[in-house]
Order: C-alpha cells, then structure tokens, then sequence
C-alpha cells in the first residue's frame, strides 16, 4: 500500500517492479535448463506457390514446451534468451537440427530458417550455416534465411559482408515481416534478396483498410520489378487469399493452407509431395 509520505510512490511500485524482475529471473534460469531437458522442438509451416498451388517450402518455428507452464510463445522467450547469450547456442541448435530434417524432404522442397539480429553480431554465424549444411548434408540452395530489417539496422559493412558470405555458401536470404521496419527500400538497394515477405499486419487488414491493400500491392510490384518472389505471411481466409493474389503476391503462408506443425506430421503432406515426381 502506498503510504502518504515522500517515498509512497516508490513504494507502491516496487513490487510489482520486483515481481517483473523476479518473473524474468525464473525464466531465465528455465531456460538455461531447458536446452539439456530437450524442451524445445522445431514446427514447420507451410509455404506455397500461388501459381503452382504446390507447398515450395516449409519456415522452422521455434517452440518452448515448459514443463509446468506448457508451451511458451517464442515473443516471450526469444528476447529473454536474446538478452542472455542463450540464443548462440540455440540459434546452432535450431540451424542444425531443421537442416538434418528438411535434409529428409523431397529434394525439391527448402527449409526456412529464422535468424535473430543478435546471431548477426557474433562472428560465429557463416562457421555455424556452413557446419549445419555440412553435418547434414542439406543442399545449401534448400536453406533459406529470414532475417528482418533489424538485422541491417545495425548497418555497417560487418553485415553486409556476412550477408555476402552467406549468399556465396549458396543460401538465400529472405526479409521477414517487410514494411514493419523503416527505410526497407534502402535495404532492397544495399543487399539483394532472395525473397520478400510481406507483414501478416498488412494482411489481416487488406479487407478493412485501403491503405493496406495499396501497401500489398505496392510491395508485390515492388518485388516484381526486382525480379523477387513475395510471400504473402498470415493468410487466414480464402478471402485474404483472393486479395493477395489479385494484388500479385507470388506466394502465401498462413493457418488458411497449414499450421506450423512438428517433422513428425508432416509425414503424409510429404509423401503426397514426393508422389508426382515418382510416378513421372
Ligand atoms: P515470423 O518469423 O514472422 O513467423 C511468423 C509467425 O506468424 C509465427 O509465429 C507463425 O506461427 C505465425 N503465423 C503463421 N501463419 C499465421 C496466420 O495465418 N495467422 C496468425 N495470426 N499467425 C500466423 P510464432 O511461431 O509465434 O513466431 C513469432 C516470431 O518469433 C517469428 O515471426 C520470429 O520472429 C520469431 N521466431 C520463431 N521461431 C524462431 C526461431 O527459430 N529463431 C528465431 N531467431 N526467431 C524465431
Ligand atoms: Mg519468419
Ligand atoms: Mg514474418
Ligand atoms: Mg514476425
């Protein structure tokens, strides 16, 4: 209870400060254990081809199976392991073990991968990209990196360089959750990318909003004159499907054609993949 003197105010909050504080602490200290106890496990999500109406690829996403909370949503823990250095470790983990499955897949489907801004900054990430390549055995044009804008944020010629080196393993480089950041079509100028992908925020919206939908179809075109496939994130309706695909999106993802799901299954959507090339 706040009490009436000077310090009330500190006073009424401090514990909910500590209780923050306190939370932050227990998950920190989760998540140092989680990574030995197995906890996490990599789900993939479809990617699909408007064109061709097939599944191209799938993205690796990450997930927490707390052993009292149950799953943790990667908005909360990824910055606390961001923070604390836990992510080099796990952004190996991640790299490697979605190669080793995806290494599984008809060979003409690709993997998506997440990198963190913070995986940037240490000098280790082409060593790790190449090593999960190499243990794998994954052809390095089936990885694909998602990076965002944050990533270019930090600028200078170290990135640039990394992104070069990646590009020259044979990988390529997609930017996530375009139009959420700032000056992106500088960034299209300073690195080519591989692959656009549109914000889901502009997705959800396109119905509603105007503005929104001039956003999609500015970005499709955008992509298009570059000569960059666009992938359209958050596709929930076949409404939503109808718009991105007028507006020219190349490509979609979203719950609409498949939830992020474990390796274990996809099983039959991959072996109704594998069909077609088979019996040609
Ligand atoms: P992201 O890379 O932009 O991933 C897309 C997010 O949208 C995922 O959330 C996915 O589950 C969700 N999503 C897909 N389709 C739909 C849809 O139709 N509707 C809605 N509402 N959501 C959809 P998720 O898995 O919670 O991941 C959130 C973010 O956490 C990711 O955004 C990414 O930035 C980060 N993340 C996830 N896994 C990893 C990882 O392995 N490494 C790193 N560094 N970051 C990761
Ligand atoms: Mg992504
Ligand atoms: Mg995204
Ligand atoms: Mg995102």
């Amino acid at each position: 209870h706040a009490k009436a003197d000077g310090r009330g105010t500190f006073r009424f909050f401090e514990p909910a400060m500590d209780e923050q504080l306190h939370a932050r602490r227990l998950l920190e200290a989760d998540l140092r254990k989680a990574m030995a106890n197995g906890e996490f496990e990599l789900h993939y999500q479809p990617q699909i081809n408007l064109k061709a109406n097939e599944i191209t690829g799938f993205e690796t996403l990450l997930r927490w199976h707390h052993p009292e909370r149950g799953p943790i949503p990667p908005s909360e823990f990824i910055p606390v392991a961001e923070d604390t250095g836990l992510l080099s470790t796990l952004g190996e983990w991640i790299l490697e073990q979605a190669c080793r499955e995806a290494a599984g897949w008809p060979r003409n489907i690709h993997v998506a991968v997440n990198l963190s801004p913070v995986q940037f900054r240490s000098r280790g990430l082409v060593q790790s990209v190449s090593r999960a390549l190499a243990v794998s055995g994954l052809a390095p044009e089936r990885l694909e990196l998602e990076i965002t804008e944050s990533v270019l944020l930090q600028d200078n010629e170290a990135t640039l360089s990394m992104l070069h080196q990646l590009r020259r393993l044979g990988v390529r480089i997609a930017m996530d959750d375009f139009g959420t950041g700032y000056s992106s079509l500088s960034y299209l100028r300073s690195f080519p990318f591989d692959k656009i992908k549109i914000d889901q925020s502009f997705v959800r919206e396109m119905s509603q909003r105007a503005d929104c939908a001039a956003i999609v179809q500015s970005v499709a075109s955008l992509g298009a004159n570059l000569g960059m496939p666009t992938v359209a994130e958050g596709i929930e309706t076949e409404d939503q499907l109808r718009r991105i695909e007028a507006a020219g999106c190349t490509d979609a993802q979203g719950y609409y054609f498949g939830r992020p799901r474990p390796a274990r299954d996809l099983v039959h959507t991959l072996a109704a993949l594998r069909q077609p090339t088979e019996v040609a």
